[in-house]
């Protein structure tokens, strides 16, 4: 069986006395309700004061981006090591912002995957297709191919120690939702691809769905077999709607 994780990607939204509210008001929820594994990526500027505020608590730190380098001249980078020093857990590589409005290649990905793991942090790889792929039916494909990129650069074995976040494109901040049977779907066939490769580590991978979760379809979604959690955008930014997915865990 798979812990749930619910986790908040804040993008790029925040501000100091936000991070004091949102994370004073969700350690509450996550203590509740322990079963389930809560995580939040702020803008890599609040992780200091998050890992201040969250010294003993059950909520864990992530990033939203990293880059291939450790060091060196890479300006306005950050990277995997820094985030060691910060209580950071998991860093998410391959959000589809990322891709659309930075570029980022499959194999650009795929490398950050690998360098996430070398730190000894989890990487979170987020997959998924556009509006476009969607309508062509050519969805499995597309996370096939995704997935594949990191599958070839870094081997089966290492989703042993990742997350899958799927987040169909069109269901991002739009307010669409997938419903419930066409996440499952792709989900299944997600751990159906993964299975053919390596069974055991299909069947211990978490695969989070990400795109539009509230509070109200939260359980929904996690009553699938195969949705182990979710990635949450803005509903992670109002303390109520998060802490309403967490209890749906
Ligand atoms: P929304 O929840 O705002 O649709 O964002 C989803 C997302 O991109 C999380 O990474």
């Amino acid at each position: 069986t798979r812990q749930t994780l619910v986790m908040g990607n804040w993008k790029l939204n925040g501000s100091k006395a936000m991070v004091a509210k949102l994370i004073n008001a969700l350690q509450t929820a996550a203590t509740q309700h322990p079963a389930v594994a809560v995580a939040v990526c702020p803008p890599v500027l609040f992780l200091g004061q998050a890992q201040a505020l969250l010294t003993d608590s059950p909520i864990a730190l992530g990033a939203q981006d990293v880059d291939i380098h450790n060091e060196g001249a890479f300006t306005g980078e950050n990277s995997a090591v820094m985030y060691t020093e910060f209580g950071v857990q998991y860093v998410l590589v391959g959000h589809s912002e990322r891709r659309t409005l930075h570029g980022e290649s499959n194999a650009m990905v795929a490398a950050k995957f690998a360098t996430v793991q070398n730190a000894g942090l989890t990487p979170v790889l987020c997959i998924g297709e556009t509006l476009a792929q969607f309508e062509a039916n050519e969805t499995q494909a597309v996370v096939e191919r995704q997935l594949q990129e990191v599958i070839s650069h870094c081997g089966i074995e290492s989703f042993a120690k990742a997350v899958i976040a799927y987040e169909p494109v069109w269901a991002i901040g739009t307010g669409k939702t997938a419903t419930p049977e066409i996440a499952q779907n792709v989900h299944a066939a997600i751990r159906t691809f993964l299975a053919s490769l390596d069974a055991t580590v299909a069947a211990k991978v978490q695969i989070l769905y990400g795109g539009s979760v509230k509070g109200a379809s939260a359980a929904g979604l996690f009553a699938m077999a195969d949705i182990d959690g979710a990635l949450v955008g803005g509903a992670a930014l109002q303390a109520d709607e998060f802490a309403a997915i967490i209890s749906a865990g």
